[in-house]
């Protein structure tokens, strides 16, 4: 028990879930000047015999990455190999060789290739800006392997700790022994970028952006929460007993695996978000009704040009395979801004989220959506299972019925587009006129209603999805929808918040879809309400006059036993 008034650091979290325990710092790069003299067995090495030790300083690293990647499974596995990959780079290797060779100190030749890359990679934006950690993680590794040092990394857990580091290459994830990682927190990194990616794939909680966590000492406990996004120095004994009582709460839920449904037997399908043929196979072993969202565009970022129709037809069926009789909804390239492509995004664009991205790409390389449809049609016959497919960033109807003729030529059933852009959702009767569905893409609705860069994170309150605006333009979505009689879904970040998902039943959306490990207390928000209790909830919410008012009004609209059971 402590006194006086605790410090409390603010991050962004990712997830909901919760721990307490003691810091444990990843250990800081050993500080080498980048003139510091290469010597090995006493004698200072330069030239040839130089670029010997740091070419086996690469080779070491990426078969010691490589190795890690086998040991491991699921999405870690395929960073650690990107990674081992990076560190096997033959453009990165050959021109700090070029360096070391002119006479250059290997410490200065390593940095120097490396930031020419990071900074490539920081103008390309999105994830491959988000790979910088990873590139500076290779070479931290060649330095230390070069000068005979230690690789830099996680210390070793003697004890269930929260894990702090300044940024976490999947490369330290790895290493460290999960048994005994509560929480993962960072000063740095994206709730998009590889520690939240991995964290979530563990079921950790994670926090990331934590201003200051790195100054705090190993041993200092903390209360980590995903949920409000806090860290809490020497929690109370209050706060530590309200978030064991959410965890206990969130692990009653999963127990229920029927499907989604309200109080009264209103279905709500409740669906997975994937990326790759691996998450479908683990979507598999949950309770998720199906795939509402298969991002395709995540299977291709690291290729340089565009995948055959073979190789994509093989990836689509692998997922479709994993998923019998279940809806997977796939996602047409949506290749641009936060999700560059090599060999899809336009370069140089001035202002690459308004411009041509998503299927706008027909455009300039009609070839690219036709062959993309073609891969999925090839699927659909090869394993007999029909994927619901739909083009990302439809701005009008005219593009939606664009999309829904090709689609259909190919002998795609089930054509749907994403509602993401504002236009489309003021005018979704029109667009739902030309498809069999719609799904509404809440994080770029949020990002193009309130002009606000989703990548920001301290502009998060205007990308609120309680914005009365975004609402207002869901709403009318689904009211579309309503009257078409036609499905639909979201399957944005807003549709893993349980509170949220009540308005959005009751304003008329007929599917959910999220990451997995958010649909139990979805699921079990759904069932606690009758669809006429969801509608006056919603019906609250569009009537409130700011994103807090909002959620306020629903939340406190929720029953208390609900409420405590969600942590809210
Ligand atoms: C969205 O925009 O809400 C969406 C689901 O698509 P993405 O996050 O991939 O842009
Ligand atoms: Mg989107």
């Amino acid at each position: 028990m402590t006194t006086g008034v605790a410090v409390v650091l603010q991050g962004v979290g990712v997830g909901r879930r919760a721990a307490v325990g003691p810091v444990a710092r990843v250990q800081p790069v050993p500080a080498v000047p980048g003139d510091a003299p290469l010597v090995v067995g006493g004698e200072v090495l330069t030239g040839e015999r130089a670029q010997e030790v740091v070419s086996r300083a690469f080779a070491d690293v990426s078969a010691a990455l490589a190795g890690q990647s086998r040991r491991a499974t699921g999405t870690v596995k395929d960073v650690l190999a990107a990674t081992a990959q990076m560190a096997d780079d033959r453009a990165l290797r050959s021109q700090v060789l070029t360096r070391v060779g002119a006479g250059e100190p290997v410490v200065a030749a390593v940095d120097g290739v490396v930031e020419t890359f990071a900074t490539m990679f920081t103008q390309a934006g999105g994830y491959l800006a988000e790979r910088v950690t990873d590139l500076r993680s290779v070479r931290d590794r060649v330095v230390a392997a070069a000068m005979g040092l230690p690789a830099p990394g996680v210390p070793e857990l003697t004890e269930p700790s929260v894990v702090v580091a300044t940024d976490l290459a999947p490369a330290d994830t790895a290493a460290l022994d999960l048994d005994k990682v509560l929480a993962i927190v960072t000063e740095l990194g994206g709730p998009t970028g590889h520690t939240a990616i991995i964290a979530g794939q563990l079921g950790l909680p994670c926090l990331v952006r934590v201003h200051g966590v790195t100054d705090l000492a190993d041993g200092t406990r903390v209360a980590v929460d995903a949920a409000s996004g806090l860290v809490t120095v020497d929690p109370d004994d209050a706060l530590v007993a309200e978030l064991d009582r959410r965890a206990a709460a969130e692990r009653a839920l999963e127990s229920d695996t029927d499907a989604g449904a309200t109080a009264d037997g209103h279905t709500v399908q409740l669906l997975a978000n994937i990326g790759t043929a691996a998450d479908a196979v683990r979507v598999a072993g949950t309770a998720a009704e199906g795939v509402g969202l298969f991002r395709t565009e995540v299977l291709f970022l690291e290729a340089t040009a565009e995948p055959t129709v073979a190789e994509q037809s093989a990836a689509y069926a692998a997922a479709l395979a994993a998923l019998p009789g279940r809806k997977v909804v796939v996602r047409t390239l949506d290749a641009g801004a936060d999700k560059p492509l090599a060999f899809a995004t336009q370069p140089d664009e001035e202002n690459p989220a308004l411009g041509v991205r998503g299927y706008r790409l027909v455009r300039t390389n009609a070839d690219l959506v036709e062959h993309q449809l073609e891969a999925l049609a090839q699927a659909q016959r090869s394993t007999g299972q029909a994927p619901w497919v739909m083009a990302p960033m439809i701005a009008t109807a005219d593009e939606a019925r664009d999309f829904a003729r090709r689609a259909r030529a190919h002998g795609i059933e089930r054509v749907g587009v994403m509602v993401e852009v504002p236009s489309a959702a003021l005018r979704a009767a029109e667009i739902l006129a030309e498809v069999d569905f719609v799904s509404l893409g809440t994080n770029d609705l949020a990002q193009y209603t309130m002009a606000t860069d989703r990548l920001r994170g301290e502009l998060a309150d205007l990308l609120d999805p309680w914005q009365p605006a975004v609402l207002d333009l869901v709403a009318a979505t689904a009211r579309a929808g309503t009257q078409l009689g036609k499905p639909v879904g979201v399957c944005g970040e807003s549709a893993a918040d349980p509170v949220f998902a009540l308005v959005l039943v009751g304003l008329g959306v007929t599917s959910l879809s999220m990451s997995s490990g958010a649909l139990p207390a979805v699921r079990f928000a759904v069932r606690s309400h009758t669809l006429e209790r969801c509608r006056e909830l919603a019906a609250g919410a569009l009537a409130a006059a700011s994103a807090q008012a909002a959620r306020d009004v629903v939340v406190d609209g929720l029953d208390p036993d609900v409420r405590a059971a969600l942590g809210v």
